[in-house]
């Protein structure tokens, strides 16, 4: 509830979730319409106005292509789903895979998400050394979901405009 609504271009295309205020005030001025409506109403001393979902924007606007994800940890313990690495408990800090001391990058192919027993457990040591394996290697996460969700979690509504299936052959 509360979580937001999507924007999509005049072509459809998701763009990003603003607040479901700014969505409201982005129908009220004719920028967008309302593509599908929340559980809410917004009243006002004139308007009472469901609660937009989803909006789509009356004019297209180009916006530049983020091709990258950030790499921000919230987004890695969602890439992870919460859960370590290594022993799949709740992940509290993230681990580099090959360690920084070594050489090893913070990029999405270097990080996962980590309990704090494994993470200090697995210190300077790479799972290798340790026996341990992953159970895949770390990857970045792509698609327009990611792109325009990053973190968080999606309003079933949206589910229409976004594809949020899993990548085939992943
Ligand atoms: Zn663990």
């Amino acid at each position: 509830m509360g979580s937001g609504a999507l924007v999509l271009n005049a072509t459809y295309e998701p763009l990003c979730v603003v607040s479901v205020r700014r969505a409201a005030v982005l129908v009220l001025t004719a920028k967008a319409v309302c593509v599908a409506d929340g559980d809410e109403v917004l009243r006002s001393a004139r308007n009472s106005l469901p609660v937009p979902s989803v909006v789509r924007l009356t004019r297209f606007v180009r916006v530049p292509f983020r091709a990258h994800v950030g790499l921000s940890r919230r987004a890695i313990f969602a890439r992870d789903g919460w859960r370590c690495a290594y022993c799949r408990g709740p992940a509290e800090t993230i681990d580099h895979v090959l360690p920084r001391s070594r050489g090893g990058r913070h990029s999405w192919e270097n990080v996962v998400a980590a309990c704090a027993r494994c993470n200090h457990t697995k210190g300077d040591k790479t799972p290798a050394e340790l026996g341990w394996r992953l159970p895949a290697p770390p990857v970045a996460p792509k698609g327009i979901a990611w792109r325009v969700l990053g973190h968080r979690p999606p309003d079933p509504r949206w589910v229409d405009w976004l594809d949020l299936r899993e990548p085939e052959a992943a």
